[in-house]
């Protein structure tokens, strides 16, 4: 090999803050270098000391169907054959929008863009435009990507790096946003523009709702007069074929997708029914727009990756997210060792604790133990990538085979073991 872990990311440290282009890859909350990813197949990547790993990364989410799937390939290929950007309207995000709302009941008109983050925050814009209101409710430990409104007590990488707000977010910035605890309904008033909620929470560890939890949130929303808007960014068509909406048979205002429409590729949307997006430039004055956004390879990727996902498919990635789960819990329950698995659907979580948190101040004491980072590079030396923190989920795709599942207990029952007797 011509390079080390080491040695490239020395460099990386030279160029790029931290080494990286998005703070969780760091190791920062695990410690050591990161192994640096040369390709990626199936349910591997490979590093560039040419190391195999299992990964449960997974680019958080977008790879649902694995790595260089060889029909997200080819749609890829032939699309930049074609052109890699026009700015003018194509086919392929016309197919696009057409599938999201063909899956999602409720869901009438979508507007895309190049991001999780883009989808957020364009969305509370259209909130705010479409009531005339000012204020935002969002859950603590709840992670809607880095527009400055939304960066107060966020989960994923705001947990990680210890920050409850963020430097450069001026207190005007989040002045109309109110966080709140998660699982306690919240009272709202006619201030209140728009309530944004993961529907299944993942960027705090897995943290699921409480039973009919989604249900009054909708029952909240609608006393008040406010939107409901899902950030469905990691939950969108990863929990079912029409996403948490029809996971929880809950209908919201407003819908932000991201990873998984995208098949790898910079994408994100929102949409929301024909009178809200009626709001929307050019039909209404909430103004939102891109260079990129729509863009035809990411388009074609994302509509290649949807097509493998019907019902079968997702009774399939159950399956293979229940084997996972369960193995890791006995083997857990076997060696004695403090931890719970939790699972909703394909989403697979793992606390070092005894009980499953409920919310963002039980997640972090579970999640800052110390006990994750020993596991994670007990697993890693075992060549399972798993997120480099405590705060991220597992994500099995439909390429993780009964071996790779497999593979993976007999390493975590290893680093179990070793963890007990040290
Ligand atoms: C990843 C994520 C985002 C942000 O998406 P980016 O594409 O990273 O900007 C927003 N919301 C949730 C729930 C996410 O998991």
């Amino acid at each position: 090999m011509s390079t080390t872990n080491v040695e490239s990311f020395e460099r990386a440290q030279r160029v790029m803050p931290g080494g990286v282009s998005s703070p969780v890859r760091s190791f920062g909350s695990v410690g050591g270098t990161p192994y640096i990813v040369e390709r990626a197949e199936g349910a591997h990547v490979w590093d560039v000391e040419g190391r195999r790993y299992i990964d449960y990364v997974m680019s958080y989410g977008p790879g649902i169907v694995g790595h260089a799937h060889p029909d997200v390939v080819a749609a890829i290929r032939a699309a930049s054959e074609r052109g890699t950007s026009y700015g003018a309207p194509t086919l392929s995000e016309i197919e696009m929008a057409e599938e999201l709302v063909d899956r999602v009941p409720g869901l009438e008109m979508v507007r895309l863009v190049s991001s999780g983050t883009e989808a957020t925050m364009s969305a509370i814009r259209l909130a705010r435009g479409a009531t005339g209101r000012s204020t935002i409710v969002k859950f603590a430990g709840h992670y809607h990507g880095h527009a400055d409104a939304l960066l107060a007590a966020g989960g994923s990488g705001v947990a990680n790096q210890g920050l409850s707000g963020c430097d450069g977010v001026t207190a005007g910035a989040v002045a109309d946003t109110v966080v709140v605890p998660y699982n306690v309904v919240p009272e709202l008033d006619e201030t209140v523009a728009a309530l944004i909620v993961e529907p299944v929470p993942a960027n705090m560890g897995l943290v699921p709702p409480e039973p009919g939890f989604v249900d009054q949130l909708r029952a909240a929303c609608d006393r008040s007069g406010s939107l409901l808007i899902f950030d469905e960014v990691i939950t969108g068509f990863r929990l079912a074929r029409g996403g948490a909406t029809e996971w929880f048979g809950v209908t919201p205002d407003i819908w932000c997708f991201g990873k998984v429409i995208g098949g790898g590729l910079p994408v994100g949307a929102y949409g929301a029914n024909r009178a809200v997006m009626a709001n929307i430039v050019p039909l209404g004055a909430v103004y939102q727009a891109g260079t990129l956004s729509g863009n035809p390879l990411a388009t074609a990727a994302g509509l290649a990756q949807l097509r493998l996902l019907d019902s079968a498919a997702y009774a399939e990635l159950e399956a293979i997210a229940t084997r996972l789960a369960d193995g890791l819990q006995s083997v857990f329950d076997d060696a004695g060792t403090a931890a719970i698995v939790p699972r909703v659907g394909p989403l697979v979580g793992l606390f070092f604790t005894t009980g499953q948190p409920a919310n963002f101040d039980e997640a972090k004491a579970a999640a800052d133990n110390g006990m994750y980072p020993q596991f994670f590079h007990g697993m890693l030396e075992r060549g399972v990538a798993l997120a480099p923190g405590p705060y991220e989920v597992m994500f099995p795709s439909l390429a993780h085979s009964a071996a790779d599942i497999d593979r993976t207990i007999s390493a975590a029952a290893e680093v179990a073991t070793a963890m007990e007797s040290a």
